[in-house]
């Protein structure tokens, strides 16, 4: 246990996880990357040991700073203390201005996906900060700069997928940005509902100085994470593509979508977000209008489903075209009901896909800045947290719920 706080999961210096905690986060690790292909888990506890033992300790102190986190699933956010390691060699550290409030968060937040064993809880995954200071091997920041950091903040960094750029399929196992086992500092990482973060270099990108930084953060998730199929699948000019659920990832997805001069049309379940949808340049499409669902029917290149929770996916496998692909990035559970007839005859694939890499990470960004796609947010200081995710669950916010870390 720290000595600096009451947290039991924030251990000081190097002592190692709890093993029921770490046991805990190998089943998460494995929900996560399950769609990566199956049993990668052998190696996580391995990858995690052993990754850390040439990186070198610095002398300096490590730091409490004030976070806002969950004690137990369902427990209301509160402020407390977490440890931030000392800045290494490879690091940098960040003030945080603004944090995005996922979905994904409050899947954790509930207790959702079997995560018993993270509490304390402190999510977050879309953090935009300016940084405070620099260790000696980084070259991309300086102090004075703004940064960004998404969903992962380590990898082995020598498997084949992290050789291709592809961190978040790190084949031992990707260290998520909270609840996740911390190859550096042992213990689970804390994300973005806090003051400061330490991050090494390589996970933290640019924010080019276009960029509304209040609105800039869920880049880092939904941007990201819309943006990596439509590159994977070469969405192209003029083809048609389908966003199911017009939430924080989904409205991202008709933006960038609309970006690259794609016909989009977006399905949501919530008529308030019709004018919204409009607005954005895309068709808006009811998914209880049976009538336009049918009209519909094998028309899309490409759909992009952010529906963060069970529903019935074949009726949106219906609306592609012959060998056309479903990518599945909201729903990381199990996924029923599809018909394997339906989709022999149009020989469709349904795919998953799961945030993207560090260097496509950047591009996102980059894109963002250079063709004006921001995402729309509404800005919330630290005490309306727990306000802000029953909203959230109420499918109340257009689109993304961000907190202003400077305000309050
Ligand atoms: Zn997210
Ligand atoms: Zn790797």
């Amino acid at each position: 246990m720290c000595n600096k706080c009451d947290d039991k999961h924030h251990i000081a210096g190097t002592a190692p996880a709890d093993p029921a905690r770490r046991n805990v986060m190998r089943q998460g690790a494995g929900l996560a990357i399950g769609a990566a292909g199956g049993s990668l888990l052998a190696g996580l506890g391995g990858a995690a040991g052993a990754a850390q033992s040439s990186t070198p300790r610095s002398s300096m102190a490590e730091e409490t700073v004030e976070a806002f986190g969950f004690r137990e699933a369902g427990a209301p956010a509160r402020s407390m203390q977490i440890q931030r390691r000392a800045v290494q060699a490879d690091d940098i550290k960040l003030d945080i201005l603004y944090a995005g409030i996922c979905h994904s968060d409050i899947h954790y937040i509930n207790g959702d996906w079997n995560v018993s064993g993270v509490y304390p809880l402190v999510p977050g995954h879309e953090i935009i900060g300016r940084v405070t200071a620099v260790g000696a091997n980084v070259t991309r920041f300086k102090v004075g700069d703004v940064a960004g950091v998404g969903c992962m903040v380590n990898s082995c960094g020598t498997c084949e997928n992290c050789l291709a750029d592809r961190e978040q399929n790190c084949l031992n196992g990707t260290t998520f940005t909270y609840a996740s086992e911390d190859r550096i500092s042992g213990g689970l990482t804390d994300g973005g509902y806090s003051r400061k973060i330490v991050v090494r270099e390589h996970f933290a990108v640019n924010v080019p100085q276009q960029l509304d930084l209040a609105r800039a953060a869920p880049i880092m998730c939904a941007g990201i994470t819309t943006f990596s199929p439509m590159q994977h699948w070469k969405l192209e000019q003029g083809q048609r593509v389908g966003v199911v659920g017009v939430g924080g990832l989904g409205h991202m997805a008709v933006k960038l979508a609309v970006a690259r001069g794609a016909d989009v049309t977006a399905f949501t379940t919530t008529p308030g977000k019709v004018p919204q949808i409009e607005a954005m340049g895309a068709t808006p499409v009811l998914w209880d209008d049976q009538q336009a669902m049918q009209n519909l029917g094998n028309s899309f290149d490409l759909m992009i489903s952010t529906v963060p929770y069970p529903f019935d996916i074949q009726q949106f496998m219906n609306l592609l075209k012959l060998d056309a692909t479903l990518v599945n990035v909201g729903q990381l559970g199990q996924i029923d009901g599809l018909n394997g007839m339906m989709m022999g005859f149009g020989r469709k694939s349904l795919a998953g896909s799961m945030i993207g890499g560090m260097a496509e990470t950047q591009e996102v960004v980059n894109y963002c800045a250079e063709h004006n796609v921001q995402p729309d947010v509404e800005l919330i200081r630290p005490d309306q947290i727990n306000e802000a995710i029953s909203r959230v669950v109420d499918k109340d916010v257009k689109f993304r719920f961000v907190i202003d870390m400077q305000n309050a």
